[in-house]
């Protein structure tokens, strides 16, 4: 998919702060982060949604989620985070190859805005 944003930042034509990554997935800052730590966490295969890849191959979310909680250990946010994944248009999801959002580094409301 190389019109996709992310799987162009996978492949390296786009640059970005990873700040980890597994045989499956990368992690990365958000470009305009919503938390002090906002990191996002995808697959490195592309699929639109959550659903997609659910449906397509339920071990990758293991190898995704074990990411998430890689990235909460390394940044250090073992007082709360959050994990959220916006799925479809209704939700908000605004870039289609399915992420993570990893919040933390303050108290966060709930429910969201
Ligand atoms: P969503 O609205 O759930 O699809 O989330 C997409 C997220 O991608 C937003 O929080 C954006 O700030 C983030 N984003 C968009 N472009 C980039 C980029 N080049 N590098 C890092 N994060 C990005």
């Amino acid at each position: 998919m190389s019109e996709c944003l992310f799987c162009q930042i996978v492949d390296g034509t786009i640059p970005a702060d990873i700040v980890a990554r597994n045989e499956r997935a990368i992690a990365f800052r958000d470009i305009d982060p919503k938390a002090p730590t906002h990191v996002l966490v995808i697959p490195t295969e592309h699929h639109r949604d959550l659903t997609s890849l659910a449906a397509a191959d339920s071990s990758q979310v293991a190898d995704f989620l074990a990411l998430a909680v890689e990235v909460a250990e390394l940044e250090k946010l073992g007082s709360g985070y959050r994990v959220v994944f916006n799925t479809g248009v209704d939700a908000g999801q605004s870039v289609f190859h399915v992420h993570a959002h990893v919040m933390g580094g303050r108290r966060l409301t709930w429910p969201p805005g």
